[in-house]
């Protein structure tokens, strides 16, 4: 099997020469190669999205949102065979990988709704005779650079939102796992859409760096690492176009005395060890606030983090994945030997883990280092990968700094009983997305998802309403007809002449 390009309504094996091994992560196996897009087909296919542009964006958008109605079944109909495009690349388990295209199709289902989100400003007689209104247009063709984590459902964040407000769409997806978004793409033209209208160009820094230079690209829609979302943002909008760069996380979650634990835990380890950590708001600092609030959530968490069971996507009873790559693994691991050397204590140990049949695959198994303090890389850099860094700040007000002076400002959490603190908490912390016993703090559709600090660049979220706003252009026409009436003249529509 190869993976494939998508433009113009058809898939494509491209002319680049070029390719890269896609593999499954539980066996280490290659599966499939990825053509990888030269500057040149990058160029040739947004040629195709700017051709497809004004019939696209002349639609009426009742007629987009009837294309999205028809997709949203059609995802519906064949969530099993993305869950599994999703596993079998990216290695998460089905309910995972389910879970994932679930939260995109609520992007499909608020796109839905796109005539009433377009809808716009009136101002009748904002001086004698004279009207103003506001209207929201396309920006024209968009870019969608996405990373492996969520390769349905990162995608979903963008596109659909795009196409609905009008624009074309050319994603590149992650080179790690390009089957499902192929898929999306697939079943988006088979609801309707017209050719050209969204496209999926495989690719790496090469194609990247031809989205990001190509003049006819109005507006890039980033997802991945800082490094890289830093870089993007920078060249992307030197080059005039808009920019969103949605990056790298370290997620706190802040356990008071008086929480309940025994919730405390249960949310840790979904929010830790789920996808094997490879979530952005994956939680990977617990800030135990005192003591023996850390010795009882270490010695509830510690049994069950050691019970997980590992394994291939689709074994019965799985509960945690590999992560992506044998380079991601070792990297983890590497840091999981700093974190040992700086001090901190290994309380279980995913290293050197080796699954019967799957020897070669990316494993790595849950780990929890505790008494880990601030100055630790384990603590400073994003790890991706199911370790969890505990803390023991003697005080909330230690807690709170913790959150408000890490570079990362993606999601939070606090887990109390104490409505003012959790209050006076979700009020002042310098962090996008905060939960109050709620570890994973993800928006739902209809509102917008987005960090501060290093955990994003540009100044709109993801969907929901500020999705809308990033994908258009905001229009102010301001109108005079003066009235014949007044003069005792009488309106003449037949003769196209105003008065007579
Ligand atoms: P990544 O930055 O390596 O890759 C993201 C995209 O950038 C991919 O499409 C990749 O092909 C491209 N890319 C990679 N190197 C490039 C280069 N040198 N020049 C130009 N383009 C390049 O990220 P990843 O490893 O795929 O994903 C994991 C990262 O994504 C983590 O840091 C995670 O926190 C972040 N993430 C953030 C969010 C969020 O909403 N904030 C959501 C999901 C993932």
């Amino acid at each position: 099997m190869t993976d494939m390009h998508f433009i113009k309504g058809a898939t494509s094996a491209g002319t680049s020469g070029r390719s890269q091994n896609v593999y499954n992560p539980a066996t280490g196996a290659v599966t499939s190669s990825v053509p990888l897009a030269s500057a040149a087909e990058i160029d040739a296919a947004v040629a195709v999205a700017k051709a497809a542009l004004s019939g696209w964006a002349n639609t009426p958008p009742a007629k987009r949102a009837q294309v999205m109605f028809k997709f949203r079944e059609l995802i519906i109909k064949n969530l099993d065979r993305i869950a599994e495009l999703i596993s079998t690349q990216h290695g998460k388990t089905l309910d995972d990988a389910k879970g994932e295209v679930s939260r995109g199709l609520e992007v499909v289902e608020f796109a839905c709704g796109i005539p009433h989100l377009l809808k716009g400003e009136y101002s009748a007689q904002v001086a004698g005779a004279v009207d103003s209104y506001s209207l929201r247009q396309p920006v024209g063709v968009v870019a969608g650079i996405t990373p492996f984590n969520f390769p349905a459902m990162v995608p979903m964040w963008m596109f659909p939102m795009a196409l609905a407000c009008g624009n074309t769409f050319i994603l590149k997806p992650s080179e790690r796992d390009p089957a499902a978004p192929l898929y999306l793409a697939q079943l988006l033209s088979e609801a309707g859409l017209p050719d050209g209208c969204m496209n999926v160009v495989n690719g790496d820094k090469e194609a990247v760096d031809a989205l990001l230079d190509n003049p006819d690209v109005a507006a890039i829609s980033f997802v991945g690492s800082t490094t890289i979302g830093k870089y993007i943002y920078g060249r992307g909008c030197a080059n005039g176009k808009r920019v969103q760069a949605l990056c790298g996380a370290k997620n706190h979650m802040i356990i008071m005395p008086d929480a309940d634990m025994n919730q405390a835990v249960d949310a840790a380890m979904g929010a830790a060890y789920g996808s094997a950590g490879e979530r952005c708001m994956a939680i990977s600092a617990v800030l135990a606030v005192g003591d023996d609030t850390a010795d009882r959530f270490v010695s509830a968490l510690a049994p069950k983090v050691r019970a997980l069971k590992i394994g291939q996507y689709d074994e019965p009873g799985v509960e945690m994945g590999p992560v992506i790559t044998r380079e991601s693994k070792e990297r983890v691991t590497d840091y999981i030997n700093q974190g040992e050397a700086d001090g901190a204590k290994v309380v279980v140990d995913g290293r050197g883990l080796s699954l019967q049949g799957y020897e070669d695959g990316f494993f790595v198994g849950g780990t929890i280092l505790d008494h880990v303090t601030a100055d630790m890389s384990v603590y400073r850099d994003e790890i991706f990968g199911p370790v969890l860094s505990i803390l023991r700040p003697k005080t909330y007000e230690e807690a709170v700094n913790l959150v408000m002076t890490h570079e990362y400002g993606n999601g939070t959490a606090i887990f109390t009983r104490d409505g003012d603190a959790a209050r006076e908490f979700a009020n002042n912390v310098n962090v996008g997305m905060v939960g109050v016993n709620v570890p994973i703090p993800v928006p739902v559709a209809y509102h917008s998802f987005g960090g501060w600090k290093a955990s994003m660049f540009g100044d709109h979220s993801i969907h929901g309403m500020e999705g809308v706003r990033f994908y258009t252009k905001l229009k102010t026409v301001t109108a005079r007809w003066p009235s014949g009436i007044k003069d005792g003249a009488v309106f003449n529509f037949h003769s196209g002449s105003e008065t007579k």
